[in-house]
């Protein structure tokens, strides 16, 4: 049996003037191809606009998934960590932040393993308690380099430097170049998350779970990137790896 890899959709919020009403639901497709490649099969979960009933969702959902990937998609609502929204934040969908962070803390209570993409990575450390920079250039971030490529978006464009010993070291080696398209990041680290994975400026690009295997995330996106570069596809290969019966 091929194990099923569970995804909340996005949602898409440019109006169509012929159907103001009909926000198209999808998912990246280089992801979907991704899973399909290691072996799995990708299920995406839409969310509702009425995020009230999305823990029950999410604790039923979770039976019908062996692993969980949390894509890139919109900026995260800074209400959920504690701020008011700063002028250079972008668009939030908060439904789609409620639904998703129900899923994964579904997913983790259920103890099934966790691929946090972009946004991804954000999503998570939030649910788990950290903050994020609302937006990496209008903040004191350290942010030096561009992290938001003006570039066609599956090209390498900046460095990642592996923490020894961690999971993304084990999967990349030691450095990387990779793609980058986030104007928001990690700033204070979840308690039960840490770094393995910094760009040259410092801002977090890697997050994995302290105590286990359950969680790993990166900033960049490696499903744009495996077609070309084939070590790319380690991390969603390595996400099939953490399946345990
Ligand atoms: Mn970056």
């Amino acid at each position: 049996m091929k194990p099923i890899i569970g995804m909340v959709s996005d949602e898409l919020v440019e109006v169509n003037p012929r159907m103001p009403d009909d926000h198209l639901v999808y998912a990246p497709h280089d992801i979907k191809e991704a899973v399909y490649k290691v072996g799995g099969i990708p299920l995406i979960l839409p969310f509702a606009d009425d995020p009230s009933d999305a823990d029950a969702v999410a604790e039923q959902m979770v039976d019908r998934f062996d692993a969980l990937i949390v894509p890139g998609g919109p900026d995260v609502d800074p209400l959920l960590y504690g701020e008011e929204p700063i002028p250079a934040m972008g668009i939030a969908m908060h439904q789609q932040d409620v639904l998703e962070i129900a899923m994964i803390k579904a997913t983790l209570k259920a103890n099934k393993p966790i691929l946090g993409i972009c946004r991804g990575i954000q999503l998570i450390n939030v649910a788990l308690g950290g903050t994020l920079w609302q937006d990496l250039n209008t903040q004191p971030s350290g942010a030096t380099i561009q992290h938001t490529q003006v570039t066609l978006g599956h090209y390498l464009t900046h460095h990642v430097t592996m923490t020894p010993n961690s999971r993304l070291q084990q999967l990349l080696g030691d450095t990387q170049v990779v793609n980058s398209r986030h104007h928001q990041a990690v700033h204070t680290v979840a308690p039960s998350l840490k770094v393995t994975a910094t760009a040259p400026d410092g801002i977090i690009e890697g997050l994995e779970s302290t105590d286990n295997d359950r969680i790993v995330c990166v900033q960049w996106h490696p499903e744009n990137l495996w077609f070309k570069h084939p070590v790319h596809l380690s991390v969603f290969q390595d996400l099939i790896a953490r399946i345990h019966d």
